[in-house]
């Protein structure tokens, strides 16, 4: 598929800044931006930006264009499959870093922006817990999961709306109950996107956000920082059939998870594994508890 979009960009409400920051910059090992409350993953002057309510939740998701003509074509195709897509002032597009934004509201709920030349920052990225870094180049920043009730608009608005591809889907029995996730891409990263349908609507949609590690190692020595902390862990290490990502789940101080993982497969053309898969995990990915 052509590269038009890709993840720019996650404003995260939380109730205990102080805590969530500490856990970004201590425990994932992010690097705090020029703004404050604004966290680095990679060049970019931004990846993640934190900001104090109730919600607990993604107040915001931004999809970084490939130039001002992927963002009109955008911008149309999403206006063409009926969402209500309101064009931002230049400030809205300078709180971001960007030079131009348009937002919409997903069938979710969750506030969608897209934008183009989200600005680099002055200084290269380097991070003393990370020093592989993290994958980002042509991928975007990483992937989000939300939990959506109406799953057939939700999957609407990715593919007709956002112009994003499925890349494969998970249904299977849990604890007696059917569970369906679909996994979208919009450039090599084989998912961007994914929704997994959820009975009726949770308070928090965000179920997590993914980044990518380069090395192995980088990985390991994350859990091992998560491990020594307080946070619960979610998934330990272990690896999806699907997008092939060896990674761990850890319960950030919000509530939502953050996957960290390496490793990941990526995209060929002509996709032709547009299949579903049975389970979760080839391996690992247990609860993990602490010797008390
Ligand atoms: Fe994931």
């Amino acid at each position: 598929m052509t590269h038009l979009i890709e993840l720019g960009y996650a404003g995260f409400e939380v109730s205990d800044p102080a805590a969530f920051e500490t856990f970004l910059d201590r425990e994932v090992g992010l690097v705090p931006g020029d703004d404050p409350h604004t966290w680095r993953t990679d060049q970019k002057v931004r990846r993640i930006a934190v900001h104090e309510g109730e919600r607990n939740d993604a107040a915001y998701i931004g999809f970084e264009a490939v130039d001002a003509d992927a963002f009109a074509r955008t911008v149309e195709r999403l206006r063409a499959a009926g969402a209500d897509v309101t064009d931002g002032t230049p400030g809205d597009a300078k709180a971001r870093g960007a030079a131009d934004l348009a937002w919409c509201t997903a069938p979710w709920g969750t506030r969608v922006e897209l934008v183009h030349g989200l600005a680099d920052a002055d200084t290269p990225f380097a991070s003393p817990l990370v020093p592989g870094g993290f994958r980002t180049a042509g991928m975007g920043f990483g992937h989000v999961v939300f939990g959506v009730s109406d799953l057939a608009a939700s999957h609407e608005f990715a593919t007709s709306g956002l112009g994003m591809e499925q890349s494969d889907w998970l249904e299977m029995d849990m604890g007696g109950f059917p569970f369906e996730v679909r996994f979208y891409h919009c450039n090599a990263r084989h998912h961007t996107l994914a929704l997994a349908a959820v009975p009726f609507d949770l308070p928090t949609k965000l179920h997590h956000f993914m980044l990518e590690a380069n090395t192995v190692d980088d990985v390991g020595a994350a859990f091992d920082r998560v491990f020594a902390g307080t946070q619960p862990i979610a998934s330990g290490l272990g690896k999806h059939p699907n997008d092939e990502m060896f990674s761990f789940y850890a319960v950030t101080p919000a509530g939502f998870q953050v996957e960290f993982g390496t490793n990941g497969r990526t995209i060929t053309e002509p996709w032709t594994d547009n299949r579903v898969y049975d389970r979760i995990s080839t391996w690992g990915h247990q609860p993990i508890a602490r010797p008390v």
